[in-house]
């Protein structure tokens, strides 16, 4: 963006767009004219909240990962999303690009979420630690708690109805456990985003980069069945050509 512009203005023309090829918000339902007034209000309040935070995230120098990342990845999406999926890290080509899933597991992310009948416009897709770990080796302790806090203020502003946990280190950071991924997912689970406001469902699944790892019938379907109860939770359909 350029310097001086001002963002909200840069927001709703952004948004204004999007409504005028999409004619609504995404997959969010009908809404009325007062409705819509109201969350295109809230979207931008959030969108401008959200890039304030990317700011912040881009120059973080709290943890090493801060000096040996090319780009950081803060996170995109929807700022209204009712989904939010979060994984473990950036590989190698989110950190070159800055932006999250974008690799090979990244594709097969944009997979699950075109089978769910969604687009990655309608979710938001952020990491557990915004900065690529070496050789991507498994984020340290000291990492996901210098790091948290980005998430835990992206989730309060963003204030999902589901979050998609995709793999351990996300499933366990989220709920504040050490069980397997195995034992998590498939059923919903609770993230306290504060005092005074309604736990978030949680669903943890299998990672995309573990199921490419791992890519059996069995796998593939454990995934969608997971996807289905978030499907079924939202009220949303279950697209025919996913429930394989
Ligand atoms: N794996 C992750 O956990 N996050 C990404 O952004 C890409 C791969």
């Amino acid at each position: 963006m350029k310097k001086g512009q001002d963002i909200n203005k840069v927001v709703r023309q952004h948004l204004q767009m999007d409504e005028f090829f999409t004619g609504g918000f995404g997959i969010k339902g009908q809404k009325t004219m007062s409705d819509q007034a109201e969350h295109k209000e809230s979207t931008i309040n959030s969108s401008a909240e959200l890039e304030k935070l990317a700011d912040e995230v881009c120059r973080c120098r709290e943890c090493e990962l801060g000096y040996s990342r090319t780009k950081a990845v803060p996170g995109e999406g929807n700022a209204n999303a009712r989904i939010m999926f979060i994984g473990e890290a950036p590989g190698a080509d989110e950190d070159a690009q800055g932006r999250p899933f974008v690799g090979r597991a990244g594709q097969l992310l944009n997979k699950i979420i075109t089978a769910c009948g969604l687009k990655r416009t309608d979710v938001f897709i952020a990491n557990i630690l915004k900065c690529r770990p070496p050789e991507n080796r498994d984020p340290r302790a000291e990492e996901i708690i210098s790091c948290f806090p980005y998430l835990q203020r992206q989730i309060e502003i963003i204030n999902p109805e589901i979050i998609v946990a995709l793999g351990a280190p996300a499933a366990r950071t989220l709920l504040n456990t050490n069980k397997s991924i195995g034992q998590l997912r498939g059923q919903f689970h609770e993230y306290y985003a504060g005092l005074g406001r309604a736990p978030i469902k949680v669903m943890p699944t299998y990672h995309t980069a573990y199921l490419l790892r791992n890519y059996s019938e069995e796998n593939r379907k454990r995934v969608w069945e997971d996807m289905k109860k978030v499907l079924a939770e939202l009220g949303l359909p279950i697209p025919e050509q996913g429930k394989k």
